[in-house]
Protein backbone atom coordinates (compact mmCIF):
# COMPACT_ATOMS: atom_id res chain seq x y z
CA UNK A 1 0.00 0.00 0.00
CA UNK A 2 1.26 3.23 -0.76
CA UNK A 3 1.81 5.45 2.56
CA UNK A 4 2.66 8.51 0.55
CA UNK A 5 4.48 9.57 3.70
CA UNK A 6 8.09 10.58 2.84
CA UNK A 7 8.16 14.19 4.33
CA UNK A 8 11.96 14.88 4.15
CA UNK A 9 10.87 16.58 1.23
CA UNK A 10 10.05 20.12 1.47
CA UNK A 11 6.36 20.99 1.34
CA UNK A 12 4.66 22.42 -1.79
CA UNK A 13 1.31 22.73 -2.04
CA UNK A 14 -0.97 23.27 -5.60
CA UNK A 15 -3.74 24.92 -6.12
CA UNK A 16 -4.96 23.97 -9.67
CA UNK A 17 -8.17 25.58 -10.95
CA UNK A 18 -9.72 24.69 -14.38
CA UNK A 19 -11.80 28.45 -14.96
CA UNK A 20 -14.39 27.61 -17.18
CA UNK A 21 -16.32 30.40 -15.32
CA UNK A 22 -15.48 32.67 -12.39
CA UNK A 23 -14.13 30.84 -9.31
CA UNK A 24 -16.64 30.38 -6.31
CA UNK A 25 -16.94 30.22 -2.94
CA UNK A 26 -16.04 26.28 -3.45
CA UNK A 27 -12.47 26.38 -4.98
CA UNK A 28 -11.75 29.72 -3.48
CA UNK A 29 -12.12 28.17 -0.12
CA UNK A 30 -9.95 24.77 -1.20
CA UNK A 31 -7.16 27.63 -2.24
CA UNK A 32 -7.40 29.31 0.97
CA UNK A 33 -6.56 25.78 2.54
CA UNK A 34 -3.85 25.34 0.06
CA UNK A 35 -2.53 28.84 0.38
CA UNK A 36 -2.33 28.32 4.37
CA UNK A 37 -0.89 24.90 4.38
CA UNK A 38 1.91 26.01 2.47
CA UNK A 39 2.25 29.12 4.59
CA UNK A 40 2.06 27.48 8.04
CA UNK A 41 5.07 24.83 7.05
CA UNK A 42 7.02 27.19 5.39
CA UNK A 43 6.52 25.13 2.05
CA UNK A 44 5.85 26.79 -1.49
CA UNK A 45 2.05 27.81 -2.61
CA UNK A 46 2.08 26.91 -6.35
CA UNK A 47 -1.06 28.45 -8.52
CA UNK A 48 -1.72 25.75 -11.70
CA UNK A 49 -3.87 27.04 -14.40
CA UNK A 50 -5.41 23.51 -15.96
CA UNK A 51 -6.75 25.06 -19.31
CA UNK A 52 -6.49 22.10 -21.64
CA UNK A 53 -10.02 22.47 -22.30
CA UNK A 54 -9.69 25.18 -24.22
CA UNK A 55 -13.02 25.29 -25.15
CA UNK A 56 -14.31 26.10 -21.87
CA UNK A 57 -11.25 27.56 -19.88
CA UNK A 58 -10.89 31.11 -21.47
CA UNK A 59 -8.44 33.71 -21.13
CA UNK A 60 -10.79 35.85 -19.59
CA UNK A 61 -12.08 33.34 -17.24
CA UNK A 62 -8.10 32.79 -16.13
CA UNK A 63 -7.72 36.46 -16.06
CA UNK A 64 -10.43 36.31 -13.46
CA UNK A 65 -8.88 34.09 -11.72
CA UNK A 66 -5.58 35.45 -11.26
CA UNK A 67 -7.01 38.55 -10.19
CA UNK A 68 -9.08 37.09 -7.25
CA UNK A 69 -5.94 35.12 -5.90
CA UNK A 70 -4.71 38.41 -5.76
CA UNK A 71 -7.43 40.13 -4.13
CA UNK A 72 -7.95 37.66 -1.50
CA UNK A 73 -4.37 38.40 -0.88
CA UNK A 74 -3.21 34.75 -1.80
CA UNK A 75 -0.37 35.25 -3.20
CA UNK A 76 1.87 32.54 -4.89
CA UNK A 77 5.51 31.78 -5.57
CA UNK A 78 5.55 29.59 -8.03
CA UNK A 79 2.76 30.43 -11.14
CA UNK A 80 1.42 32.84 -13.82
CA UNK A 81 2.89 35.95 -13.65
CA UNK A 82 5.92 34.65 -11.23
CA UNK A 83 7.29 31.59 -13.14
CA UNK A 84 9.08 29.28 -11.55
CA UNK A 85 11.54 26.31 -11.88
CA UNK A 86 8.92 23.95 -12.50
CA UNK A 87 6.96 26.33 -14.91
CA UNK A 88 5.41 27.13 -17.35
CA UNK A 89 2.01 26.32 -14.90
CA UNK A 90 -0.37 26.81 -17.85
CA UNK A 91 -1.28 23.45 -19.00
CA UNK A 92 -2.12 24.78 -22.16
CA UNK A 93 1.72 25.73 -22.61
CA UNK A 94 2.88 22.01 -21.46
CA UNK A 95 1.09 20.20 -24.11
CA UNK A 96 4.56 18.68 -24.98
CA UNK A 97 5.33 17.34 -22.11
CA UNK A 98 2.03 15.35 -21.63
CA UNK A 99 2.68 13.92 -25.04
CA UNK A 100 5.98 12.72 -24.57
CA UNK A 101 4.41 10.75 -21.17
CA UNK A 102 1.64 9.47 -23.23
CA UNK A 103 3.90 8.06 -26.11
CA UNK A 104 6.50 6.77 -22.93
CA UNK A 105 3.62 4.77 -21.72
CA UNK A 106 2.12 3.19 -25.05
CA UNK A 107 6.07 2.49 -25.57
CA UNK A 108 6.30 0.65 -22.19
CA UNK A 109 2.27 -0.97 -22.40
CA UNK A 110 1.07 0.99 -19.72
CA UNK A 111 -1.42 2.47 -22.60
CA UNK A 112 -2.71 1.24 -25.76
CA UNK A 113 -4.82 2.76 -28.57
CA UNK A 114 -8.40 2.67 -28.66
CA UNK A 115 -10.03 2.74 -32.05
CA UNK A 116 -13.68 2.20 -30.45
CA UNK A 117 -16.66 5.13 -32.21
CA UNK A 118 -18.88 6.35 -29.68
CA UNK A 119 -21.61 4.63 -31.30
CA UNK A 120 -19.42 1.24 -29.75
CA UNK A 121 -18.74 2.34 -26.62
CA UNK A 122 -22.62 3.31 -26.10
CA UNK A 123 -23.50 0.04 -27.11
CA UNK A 124 -20.90 -1.31 -24.90
CA UNK A 125 -22.62 0.82 -21.66
CA UNK A 126 -26.17 -0.39 -22.58
CA UNK A 127 -24.96 -4.08 -22.48
CA UNK A 128 -23.42 -3.34 -19.59
CA UNK A 129 -26.71 -1.68 -18.16
CA UNK A 130 -28.82 -4.96 -19.16
CA UNK A 131 -26.68 -7.30 -17.66
CA UNK A 132 -26.19 -5.56 -14.25
CA UNK A 133 -22.47 -5.00 -14.29
CA UNK A 134 -20.66 -1.52 -13.74
CA UNK A 135 -20.40 0.67 -16.98
CA UNK A 136 -16.95 1.70 -17.98
CA UNK A 137 -14.53 0.51 -20.67
CA UNK A 138 -14.55 -3.38 -21.77
CA UNK A 139 -11.08 -3.06 -22.76
CA UNK A 140 -11.98 -4.49 -26.43
CA UNK A 141 -8.81 -2.26 -27.49
CA UNK A 142 -6.45 -4.01 -25.27
CA UNK A 143 -5.39 -6.58 -27.73
CA UNK A 144 -6.30 -5.57 -31.59
CA UNK A 145 -5.57 -8.39 -34.21
CA UNK A 146 -4.06 -7.34 -37.55
CA UNK A 147 -6.90 -7.44 -39.55
CA UNK A 148 -9.04 -5.42 -37.02
CA UNK A 149 -6.08 -2.86 -37.34
CA UNK A 150 -6.22 -2.41 -40.96
CA UNK A 151 -9.30 -1.99 -41.02
CA UNK A 152 -9.70 0.71 -38.47
CA UNK A 153 -7.06 2.73 -39.90
CA UNK A 154 -8.80 2.09 -43.68
CA UNK A 155 -12.05 3.15 -42.31
CA UNK A 156 -9.54 6.39 -40.82
CA UNK A 157 -10.84 5.91 -37.38
CA UNK A 158 -8.13 7.76 -35.37
CA UNK A 159 -7.21 6.57 -31.92
CA UNK A 160 -7.53 7.66 -28.36
CA UNK A 161 -4.83 7.07 -25.47
CA UNK A 162 -6.51 4.82 -22.89
CA UNK A 163 -4.76 3.29 -19.81
CA UNK A 164 -4.54 0.22 -19.11
CA UNK A 165 -5.87 -0.17 -14.99
CA UNK A 166 -4.61 -3.52 -13.90
CA UNK A 167 -6.55 -5.74 -11.85
CA UNK A 168 -7.10 -5.30 -8.21
CA UNK A 169 -7.05 -2.17 -6.40
CA UNK A 170 -5.62 1.32 -5.25
CA UNK A 171 -5.36 1.99 -1.58
CA UNK A 172 -4.18 5.42 0.06
CA UNK A 173 -4.69 7.27 3.20
CA UNK A 174 -6.16 10.37 2.87
CA UNK A 175 -5.09 13.06 5.37
CA UNK A 176 -9.21 13.57 5.71
CA UNK A 177 -10.83 10.68 5.74
CA UNK A 178 -7.83 8.08 6.29
CA UNK A 179 -7.04 4.87 4.06
CA UNK A 180 -9.61 4.76 1.01
CA UNK A 181 -9.25 2.06 -1.32
CA UNK A 182 -10.73 1.31 -4.97
CA UNK A 183 -11.56 -1.73 -6.65
CA UNK A 184 -10.22 -1.54 -10.14
CA UNK A 185 -13.87 -3.23 -11.37
CA UNK A 186 -14.98 0.01 -10.60
CA UNK A 187 -11.85 2.11 -12.24
CA UNK A 188 -12.20 1.10 -16.37
CA UNK A 189 -8.96 1.73 -18.43
CA UNK A 190 -9.50 5.23 -18.87
CA UNK A 191 -8.54 7.77 -21.59
CA UNK A 192 -5.37 10.07 -21.61
CA UNK A 193 -5.26 11.35 -24.77
CA UNK A 194 -8.09 12.40 -26.79
CA UNK A 195 -7.87 11.19 -30.69
CA UNK A 196 -7.49 15.24 -31.45
CA UNK A 197 -3.92 15.04 -29.43
CA UNK A 198 -5.50 16.60 -26.35
CA UNK A 199 -4.63 15.73 -23.36
CA UNK A 200 -7.14 15.09 -20.54
CA UNK A 201 -7.44 16.34 -17.20
CA UNK A 202 -6.16 13.10 -15.37
CA UNK A 203 -3.11 12.86 -17.80
CA UNK A 204 -2.26 16.30 -17.05
CA UNK A 205 -2.81 16.62 -13.38
CA UNK A 206 -0.83 13.45 -12.64
CA UNK A 207 2.41 14.21 -14.63
CA UNK A 208 2.30 18.13 -13.11
CA UNK A 209 1.95 17.04 -9.49
CA UNK A 210 4.96 14.53 -10.33
CA UNK A 211 7.11 17.15 -12.45
CA UNK A 212 6.24 20.37 -10.37
CA UNK A 213 7.08 18.15 -7.23
CA UNK A 214 3.69 18.56 -5.39
CA UNK A 215 4.38 16.67 -1.91
CA UNK A 216 0.49 17.83 -1.07
CA UNK A 217 -2.93 17.51 -3.04
CA UNK A 218 -5.50 19.23 -0.72
CA UNK A 219 -8.43 19.74 -3.32
CA UNK A 220 -12.57 19.10 -3.58
CA UNK A 221 -14.18 15.71 -2.23
CA UNK A 222 -15.19 15.53 -6.29
CA UNK A 223 -11.60 14.77 -7.30
CA UNK A 224 -11.61 11.61 -4.57
CA UNK A 225 -12.40 8.75 -7.03
CA UNK A 226 -10.13 10.51 -10.13
CA UNK A 227 -7.12 9.69 -7.71
CA UNK A 228 -6.37 6.13 -7.93
CA UNK A 229 -6.26 6.50 -12.25
CA UNK A 230 -3.58 9.67 -10.93
CA UNK A 231 -1.50 7.08 -8.41
CA UNK A 232 -2.27 4.57 -11.77
CA UNK A 233 -0.08 7.54 -14.13
CA UNK A 234 2.76 7.66 -11.05
CA UNK A 235 3.04 4.16 -11.63
CA UNK A 236 3.06 4.48 -15.26
CA UNK A 237 5.80 7.37 -14.69
CA UNK A 238 8.15 5.33 -12.49
CA UNK A 239 7.77 7.46 -9.54
CA UNK A 240 7.78 5.23 -6.06
CA UNK A 241 5.13 4.90 -3.98
CA UNK A 242 6.80 7.01 -1.10
CA UNK A 243 7.22 10.05 -3.50
CA UNK A 244 3.53 10.01 -4.23
CA UNK A 245 1.49 13.51 -2.52
CA UNK A 246 -0.52 13.31 0.21
CA UNK A 247 -3.92 13.75 -0.38
CA UNK A 248 -7.09 15.13 1.36
CA UNK A 249 -9.98 15.88 -0.16
CA UNK A 250 -11.98 18.71 1.45
CA UNK A 251 -15.64 17.84 2.10
CA UNK A 252 -18.20 19.80 0.12
CA UNK A 253 -19.46 23.25 0.27
CA UNK A 254 -23.21 22.85 0.52
CA UNK A 255 -25.24 25.73 -0.33
CA UNK A 256 -28.39 27.12 2.31
CA UNK A 257 -30.90 24.51 0.63
CA UNK A 258 -28.13 21.37 1.25
CA UNK A 259 -27.45 21.31 -2.50
CA UNK A 260 -24.05 21.53 -3.71
CA UNK A 261 -22.69 24.63 -4.62
CA UNK A 262 -21.65 24.97 -8.28
CA UNK A 263 -19.53 27.64 -10.23
CA UNK A 264 -22.29 27.93 -12.70
CA UNK A 265 -24.25 29.56 -9.98
CA UNK A 266 -23.16 33.07 -10.27
CA UNK A 267 -24.33 34.03 -6.87
CA UNK A 268 -21.41 32.34 -5.73
CA UNK A 269 -18.74 33.28 -7.58
CA UNK A 270 -16.36 35.86 -5.75
CA UNK A 271 -16.46 38.14 -8.18
CA UNK A 272 -20.25 38.68 -6.88
CA UNK A 273 -19.02 39.06 -3.86
CA UNK A 274 -16.59 41.53 -4.39
CA UNK A 275 -19.30 43.71 -6.26
CA UNK A 276 -21.28 44.21 -3.57
CA UNK A 277 -18.99 45.12 -1.38
CA UNK A 278 -17.68 42.06 0.17
CA UNK A 279 -14.39 42.69 2.44
CA UNK A 280 -11.35 39.93 1.12
CA UNK A 281 -9.85 39.68 5.10
CA UNK A 282 -13.93 38.84 5.57
CA UNK A 283 -14.27 36.14 2.66
CA UNK A 284 -10.92 34.42 4.05
CA UNK A 285 -12.07 34.83 7.53
CA UNK A 286 -15.50 32.93 6.83
CA UNK A 287 -13.71 30.49 4.28
CA UNK A 288 -11.48 29.62 6.55
CA UNK A 289 -13.68 28.58 9.46
CA UNK A 290 -15.80 26.66 7.18
CA UNK A 291 -15.30 22.69 7.75
CA UNK A 292 -11.90 23.88 9.38
CA UNK A 293 -11.59 25.02 12.83
CA UNK A 294 -8.89 26.24 15.16
CA UNK A 295 -10.25 23.93 18.32
CA UNK A 296 -12.44 26.59 20.38
CA UNK A 297 -15.58 28.51 18.74
CA UNK A 298 -13.39 30.77 16.83
CA UNK A 299 -15.43 33.11 14.71
CA UNK A 300 -13.01 35.98 13.65
CA UNK A 301 -9.39 34.63 11.98
CA UNK A 302 -6.74 36.89 10.98
CA UNK A 303 -4.59 35.45 8.06
CA UNK A 304 -1.64 35.59 10.46
CA UNK A 305 -3.63 33.42 12.41
CA UNK A 306 -4.50 31.23 10.24
CA UNK A 307 -1.42 30.58 8.63
CA UNK A 308 0.06 30.03 12.03
CA UNK A 309 -2.88 27.63 13.30
CA UNK A 310 -4.18 25.47 9.91
CA UNK A 311 -3.85 21.97 10.20
CA UNK A 312 -4.97 19.48 7.67
CA UNK A 313 -6.06 17.07 10.69
CA UNK A 314 -8.14 19.81 12.01
CA UNK A 315 -10.11 20.19 8.49
CA UNK A 316 -14.04 18.52 9.35
CA UNK A 317 -15.25 15.39 7.12
CA UNK A 318 -18.31 16.27 6.95
CA UNK A 319 -19.82 18.97 4.75
CA UNK A 320 -20.03 22.23 5.75
CA UNK A 321 -22.78 24.37 5.11
CA UNK A 322 -22.43 27.65 3.78
CA UNK A 323 -24.55 30.98 5.59
CA UNK A 324 -25.19 34.27 4.15
CA UNK A 325 -26.02 35.85 7.38
CA UNK A 326 -22.48 34.73 8.80
CA UNK A 327 -20.92 36.32 5.91
CA UNK A 328 -22.35 39.15 6.46
CA UNK A 329 -21.84 39.36 9.93
CA UNK A 330 -18.33 39.22 10.15
CA UNK A 331 -17.88 41.57 6.73
CA UNK A 332 -19.69 44.54 8.90
CA UNK A 333 -17.56 43.60 11.88
CA UNK A 334 -14.20 44.06 9.05
CA UNK A 335 -16.40 47.32 8.27
CA UNK A 336 -15.97 48.47 11.86
CA UNK A 337 -12.62 47.40 12.21
CA UNK A 338 -11.44 49.56 9.67
CA UNK A 339 -10.03 53.17 10.34
CA UNK A 340 -11.45 56.34 8.34
CA UNK A 341 -8.59 56.30 5.56
CA UNK A 342 -9.19 52.66 4.62
CA UNK A 343 -13.38 52.92 4.48
CA UNK A 344 -13.08 56.29 2.52
CA UNK A 345 -10.19 54.12 0.31
CA UNK A 346 -12.87 50.90 -0.37
CA UNK A 347 -16.12 52.28 -0.60
CA UNK A 348 -14.95 55.58 -2.59
CA UNK A 349 -15.23 53.43 -5.69
CA UNK A 350 -18.56 52.07 -5.20
CA UNK A 351 -20.03 55.67 -5.31
CA UNK A 352 -18.24 56.40 -8.50
CA UNK A 353 -19.97 53.39 -9.82
CA UNK A 354 -22.70 54.25 -8.47
CA UNK A 355 -22.84 57.33 -9.96
CA UNK A 356 -22.90 58.93 -6.48
CA UNK A 357 -19.68 61.34 -6.79
CA UNK A 358 -17.25 61.57 -9.27
CA UNK A 359 -14.21 61.84 -6.67
CA UNK A 360 -13.46 65.34 -6.42
CA UNK A 361 -11.44 66.57 -3.59
CA UNK A 362 -14.62 68.30 -2.00
CA UNK A 363 -17.00 64.97 -2.29
CA UNK A 364 -14.40 62.82 -0.29
CA UNK A 365 -14.29 65.46 2.41
CA UNK A 366 -18.29 65.00 2.87
CA UNK A 367 -17.85 61.11 2.12
CA UNK A 368 -15.37 61.34 5.27
CA UNK A 369 -17.16 63.46 7.13
CA UNK A 370 -20.57 60.82 6.70
CA UNK A 371 -18.68 57.13 7.04
CA UNK A 372 -18.01 57.02 10.62
CA UNK A 373 -21.97 57.60 11.17
CA UNK A 374 -22.72 54.75 9.03
CA UNK A 375 -20.07 52.90 9.00
CA UNK A 376 -21.90 51.09 12.52
CA UNK A 377 -24.78 50.22 10.36
CA UNK A 378 -23.57 48.79 7.17
CA UNK A 379 -22.72 45.00 6.40
CA UNK A 380 -21.07 45.73 2.86
CA UNK A 381 -19.33 48.66 1.25
CA UNK A 382 -21.81 48.87 -1.60
CA UNK A 383 -24.39 49.87 0.77
CA UNK A 384 -22.67 53.10 0.98
CA UNK A 385 -24.60 54.37 -2.03
CA UNK A 386 -27.90 54.26 -1.02
CA UNK A 387 -26.72 55.53 2.53
CA UNK A 388 -25.04 58.68 1.05
CA UNK A 389 -27.20 59.40 -1.92
CA UNK A 390 -29.04 62.06 -0.11
CA UNK A 391 -26.16 63.75 0.92
CA UNK A 392 -25.31 64.37 -2.88
CA UNK A 393 -28.30 64.85 -5.09
CA UNK A 394 -28.28 67.77 -7.32
CA UNK A 395 -32.24 67.27 -7.58
CA UNK A 396 -33.86 65.64 -4.59
CA UNK A 397 -36.74 63.54 -4.75
CA UNK A 398 -38.74 61.66 -1.89
CA UNK A 399 -38.47 57.74 -3.19
CA UNK A 400 -41.84 57.00 -4.82
CA UNK A 401 -41.99 54.20 -2.51
CA UNK A 402 -41.85 56.32 0.77
CA UNK A 403 -43.92 59.77 -0.29
CA UNK A 404 -47.00 58.06 0.77
CA UNK A 405 -46.05 57.01 4.01
CA UNK A 406 -45.57 61.43 5.00
CA UNK A 407 -48.45 62.47 3.06
CA UNK A 408 -51.35 61.59 6.20
CA UNK A 409 -52.48 64.71 8.29
CA UNK A 410 -50.17 63.37 10.80
CA UNK A 411 -46.70 63.30 9.35
CA UNK A 412 -47.74 66.40 7.33
CA UNK A 413 -48.25 67.90 11.44
CA UNK A 414 -44.96 66.78 12.12
CA UNK A 415 -42.97 68.50 9.04
CA UNK A 416 -44.79 71.77 9.58
CA UNK A 417 -43.66 71.81 13.12
CA UNK A 418 -40.30 70.46 12.56
CA UNK A 419 -39.60 73.19 10.26
CA UNK A 420 -41.21 75.88 12.50
CA UNK A 421 -38.79 74.80 15.49
CA UNK A 422 -35.99 74.36 13.38
CA UNK A 423 -35.77 77.70 11.27
CA UNK A 424 -33.21 79.68 12.50
CA UNK A 425 -31.90 77.07 15.11
CA UNK A 426 -28.18 78.18 15.81
CA UNK A 427 -25.39 76.11 15.79
CA UNK A 428 -26.66 73.35 13.37
CA UNK A 429 -25.39 70.54 14.98
CA UNK A 430 -26.99 66.91 15.69
CA UNK A 431 -26.95 67.52 19.14
CA UNK A 432 -29.28 70.72 19.05
CA UNK A 433 -31.31 69.40 16.24
CA UNK A 434 -32.22 66.60 18.40
CA UNK A 435 -32.73 68.60 21.45
CA UNK A 436 -35.03 70.66 19.40
CA UNK A 437 -37.27 67.93 17.75
CA UNK A 438 -37.64 65.76 21.04
CA UNK A 439 -39.12 68.42 23.02
CA UNK A 440 -41.43 69.65 19.75
CA UNK A 441 -42.43 66.25 18.41
CA UNK A 442 -42.18 63.75 21.22
CA UNK A 443 -43.01 65.73 24.51
CA UNK A 444 -45.03 69.01 23.35
CA UNK A 445 -47.05 66.64 20.43
CA UNK A 446 -46.82 63.60 22.42
CA UNK A 447 -45.36 61.30 19.54
CA UNK A 448 -43.54 57.99 19.56
CA UNK A 449 -40.08 58.71 18.26
CA UNK A 450 -40.18 56.25 15.27
CA UNK A 451 -43.10 57.85 13.78
CA UNK A 452 -42.09 61.44 14.62
CA UNK A 453 -38.32 60.81 13.51
CA UNK A 454 -39.49 58.79 10.98
CA UNK A 455 -41.66 61.12 8.59
CA UNK A 456 -38.61 63.74 9.36
CA UNK A 457 -36.17 61.14 7.99
CA UNK A 458 -38.37 60.42 4.73
CA UNK A 459 -38.75 64.30 3.85
CA UNK A 460 -34.70 64.37 4.76
CA UNK A 461 -33.26 61.89 3.36
CA UNK A 462 -35.78 60.32 0.60
CA UNK A 463 -35.67 56.80 2.69
CA UNK A 464 -36.67 55.12 5.66
CA UNK A 465 -32.99 53.96 5.56
CA UNK A 466 -30.21 56.24 6.03
CA UNK A 467 -27.33 57.08 8.20
CA UNK A 468 -28.66 58.49 11.71
CA UNK A 469 -31.48 61.35 11.30
CA UNK A 470 -29.71 64.35 13.58
CA UNK A 471 -26.08 63.14 12.26
CA UNK A 472 -27.93 63.45 8.55
CA UNK A 473 -28.68 66.85 8.92
CA UNK A 474 -26.22 68.43 10.44
CA UNK A 475 -24.13 66.84 7.04
CA UNK A 476 -26.99 68.29 5.01
CA UNK A 477 -26.52 71.64 6.88
CA UNK A 478 -29.86 73.85 7.45
CA UNK A 479 -30.46 75.32 4.18
CA UNK A 480 -30.93 72.02 2.26
CA UNK A 481 -33.02 70.57 5.24
CA UNK A 482 -35.37 73.26 5.92
CA UNK A 483 -36.02 73.13 1.84
CA UNK A 484 -36.46 69.35 1.76
CA UNK A 485 -38.75 69.24 4.78
CA UNK A 486 -40.42 72.63 3.11
CA UNK A 487 -40.86 71.02 0.36
CA UNK A 488 -42.74 67.53 1.58
CA UNK A 489 -45.08 70.32 3.31
CA UNK A 490 -46.61 71.44 -0.17
CA UNK A 491 -46.80 68.19 -1.28
N1 LIG B 1 -8.43 21.43 -12.27
C1 LIG B 1 -9.29 20.68 -11.42
C2 LIG B 1 -10.60 21.38 -11.21
O1 LIG B 1 -10.66 22.59 -11.26
C3 LIG B 1 -8.70 20.43 -10.05
C4 LIG B 1 -7.42 19.72 -10.10
C5 LIG B 1 -6.96 19.17 -8.78
O2 LIG B 1 -7.02 19.90 -7.78
O3 LIG B 1 -6.50 18.05 -8.77
O4 LIG B 1 -11.59 20.74 -10.99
Amino acid sequence: MPTNSDLSRPVRVRFAPSPTGDLHVGNIRTALFDWAYARHTGGTFIFRIEDTDRERVTDEYIAAAIDTLKWLGLDWDEGPEKGGEYGPYLQSQRLDIYAKWAQTFLDNGDAYHCYCTSEELEAVREAQKKANIAPGYDGKCREISAANLERYKSEGRKPVVRMRMPEGSTTFVDSIRGEVTFDHNFVPDFVLVRADGSPLYTLAVAVDDVMMKVTHVLRGEDLLSSTPRQIRVYQAMGVSAADYPIFAHLPFVMGQDNAKLSKRNGEVSIAWYRDRGFLPEAICNYLALLGWSPGDDVENISMKELTELFTVERVHSSPARFDMKKLEAINGDKIRGLDLAELLKRTTPFLIKDGIITGTPAELEVVATALPIIQERIATLAEVSQMLKFLFVAKFEIDPEEAPKISDPQSQSVLVKTAEVLTGLAPWNHESIEAKLRSALIEEMGLKPRIAFGAVRIAVTGSHISPPLFESMELLGSERSLTRIKAAISK
